[in-house]
């Protein structure tokens, strides 16, 4: 049986197994399963190392282990080695490991939009702005900006990779959040609240046509709502997360998921 599943430290909430197995048993691959690898740090390189003689075909990435696995693979390509970090990772048949990072152009395909030309302002300077800032300058934005909580690290960000920092976000075409902000809402937090955590004013959303949220949770957060409120065109974590699914799963099957049915389980609907 093939198998594959995703590295994670807990990775108990992921919704990577519903989103690669409705997209496996949409395609006939009955004898293939996904499935959560829960590996505490320390046991990382010696779990990966024996992934491949398991049976497993590949493995997605997650929190905290994507910079560790970039440096246990034996090839990876350039958008792993620019970003820094692997979210998927391709067992061989020779025994070698391969590491790719679909984040940053799971990111681009759900956006939607030709960046080409296109202003960027990103929030956070964490391993997913990383790749956020990447996907953008190489699909040619014009120019993109960083803001975050802890200045330096901003500014540390945009000088490696040619991005500006900036003191406070700006307007611009695209508003990308990348930090967990939004994840953990209390019913007493109000919208203003959480956009003011992102250094955004209520009234500044208005100043963005496209905003996209990596944060994926049940509901809306309170950037994707005041966004939605002002008519901008929004992209949710969830999309972005189906995106990066679908690249991944292409690498390990050679087949594209049928439209929707990544999308469609990661919200936990019933498949089609
Ligand atoms: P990370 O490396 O830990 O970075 C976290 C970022 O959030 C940092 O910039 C941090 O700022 C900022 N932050 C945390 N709490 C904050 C607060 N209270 N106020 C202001 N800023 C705050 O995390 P990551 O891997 O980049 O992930 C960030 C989020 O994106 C997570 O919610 C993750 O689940 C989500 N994500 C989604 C996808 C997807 O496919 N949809 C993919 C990857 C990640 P400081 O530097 O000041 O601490």
């Amino acid at each position: 049986m093939p198998r594959l599943g995703v590295l994670g430290w807990p990775v108990a909430h992921s919704r990577s197994p519903a989103m690669h197995n409705a997209a496996l048993a949409a395609l006939g691959f009955d004898d293939w399963h996904y499935q959560r690898l829960p590996v505490p740090p320390p046991l990382l390189a010696e779990t990966v190392r024996a992934l491949g003689g398991s049976g497993f075909l590949g493995a997605n990435v997650t929190i905290p282990h994507k910079e560790a696995a970039l440096g246990l693979a034996d090839e990876a390509s350039e958008a792993a080695r620019e970003i820094g970090a692997a979210n998927t990772l391709t067992f061989r048949s020779d025994g070698s490991i391969a590491a790719e990072n679909t984040d940053a152009p799971g990111l681009l395909q759900a956006l939607g939009v030709d960046v080409r030309g296109l202003t960027a302002q990103v929030l956070g300077a964490g391993g997913s702005a990383r790749a956020a800032v990447w996907a953008l300058l190489g699909a040619g934005a014009a120019e993109v900006l960083v803001w975050n909580r802890t200045e330096s690290r901003a500014r540390a960000l945009a000088d490696e990779l040619g991005a500006r920092a900036v003191p406070a976000p700006e307007g611009a075409d695209l508003l990308v959040n990348c930090t967990s902000v939004g994840l953990y809402v209390q019913r007493s937090a109000t919208e203003d609240r959480g956009l003011n955590q992102l250094g955004l004013r209520g009234d500044q959303v208005g100043e963005y046509s496209y905003v996209a949220d990596l944060v994926y949770r049940s509901g809306s957060t309170p950037l994707l709502a005041a966004a939605e409120a002002v008519g901008a065109r929004t992209v949710d974590g969830l999309e972005i997360l189906a995106a990066q699914g679908s690249l991944s799963f292409a690498l390990w099957t050679g087949r594209e998921p049928p439209p929707g049915v990544m999308l469609a389980a990661a919200r936990g609907e019933p498949s089609a």
